[in-house]
């Protein structure tokens, strides 16, 4: 199975090589969406892992062991079309390169690449992005 997770490192937890660890020890397959991680603020990391289920969520309770937020992202982007300006303050704040302008500068989402970090949703001035 595949699962999508976003995961927060405190300050004192950014040296901990858990992307490695979830591959040796776990033997998961690891896809990196996005990662902001500094040694002075910590950061985040949106990942996608494919494996076992069971192996999953022993990796995720290593995680969490580990002082490691984990947030699960079953959840993705909305956009209600009535209300979409195309005006692109989605696209510059979305750390997933989730939002594209076509030709005609009219916005399109690939939902699958959404880490569901929710920018997006306080950048839209017209309220047309929502969480389902
Ligand atoms: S910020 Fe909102 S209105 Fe502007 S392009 Fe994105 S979804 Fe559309
Ligand atoms: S919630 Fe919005 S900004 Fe965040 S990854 Fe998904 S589409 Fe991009």
């Amino acid at each position: 199975m595949k699962k999508k997770m976003f995961l927060r490192f405190p300050r004192d937890k950014v040296m901990n090589p858990v992307a490695y660890r979830l591959v040796k020890d776990f033997g998961l397959i690891i896809n990196i969406f996005s990662a902001r991680i500094t040694a002075e603020d910590g950061g985040h990391m949106g990942i996608e892992v494919e494996g076992k289920e069971e192996t999953i969520k022993e990796a995720i309770a290593y995680l969490k062991k580990s002082g490691v937020d984990v947030d699960d992202l079953e959840k993705h982007i909305k956009i209600d079309a009535k209300k979409c300006t195309d005006c692109g303050a989605c696209v510059s704040v979305c750390p997933a390169s989730a939002f594209s302008a076509d030709k005609q500068l009219k916005i399109n989402l690939e939902t699958d690449k959404c880490i569901a970090c929710g920018q997006c949703v306080d950048a839209c001035p017209f309220r047309a992005l929502s969480m389902v």
